[in-house]
């Protein structure tokens, strides 16, 4: 289709011309080092996520926050960068495993999420659409394992 692409090409920064509108990037190839310069008449930002802004996340080792760097220092204005969006079970112990991810199904499968308190948070945060198949506290979710039929739900997360 015409598109060049840069295989394991890595964007440190934007360049702006003097009316403060992106003009192009400069990169370099990770394989190699070789430096790269991009123009353009327009730029899309495609570059995942922040979970590596965590100690221990399932996401991958470049979910660093460039892209939000890159906008930021170009001149770009932010919004929702509270949204985030995390997958909540994962592995943490022998260290080899440390950061892999635990499948939703340990959820279905009766796994309960905690905070640090030890408390079932997500009571607090039930979508009024699932309100109604969803148990109201720990008690009434308690029996909803070993009782699909008799019982609502505990909140957890997908
Ligand atoms: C372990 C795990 C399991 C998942 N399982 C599922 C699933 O089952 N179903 C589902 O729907 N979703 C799943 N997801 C979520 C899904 O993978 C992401 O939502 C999706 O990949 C995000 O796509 P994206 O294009 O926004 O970002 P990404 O796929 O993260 O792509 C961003 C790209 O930008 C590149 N990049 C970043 N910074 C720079 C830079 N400075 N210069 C050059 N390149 C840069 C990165 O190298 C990367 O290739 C999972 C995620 C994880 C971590």
């Amino acid at each position: 289709m015409g598109i060049e692409v840069f295989m394991e090409c890595n964007v440190p920064r934007l360049l702006t011309d003097g009316g403060g509108q992106v003009s192009g990037a400069v990169g370099y190839r990770r394989t190699t080092g070789e430096a790269v310069a991009l123009a353009a008449k327009a730029f899309v930002l495609a570059t995942g996520g922040i979970g590596r802004s965590w100690k221990y996340t399932t996401n991958s080792w470049e979910s660093t926050d460039d892209g939000h760097a890159l906008a930021r220092w170009a001149g770009a204005e932010l919004i929702d960068i509270a949204c985030m969006q995390f997958h909540p079970t994962g592995m943490v112990w022998p260290l080899s495993v440390r950061g892999t991810l635990a499948t939703e199904g340990v959820r279905g499968d009766g796994g309960v999420l905690r905070n640090s308190d030890g408390r079932q948070f997500l009571f607090d945060y039930i979508p009024p659409m699932f309100a109604a198949e969803t148990a109201d506290n720990e008690a009434e979710a308690d029996p909803w394992y070993e009782d699909h039929a008799n019982n609502r739900r505990r909140p957890n997360c997908g």
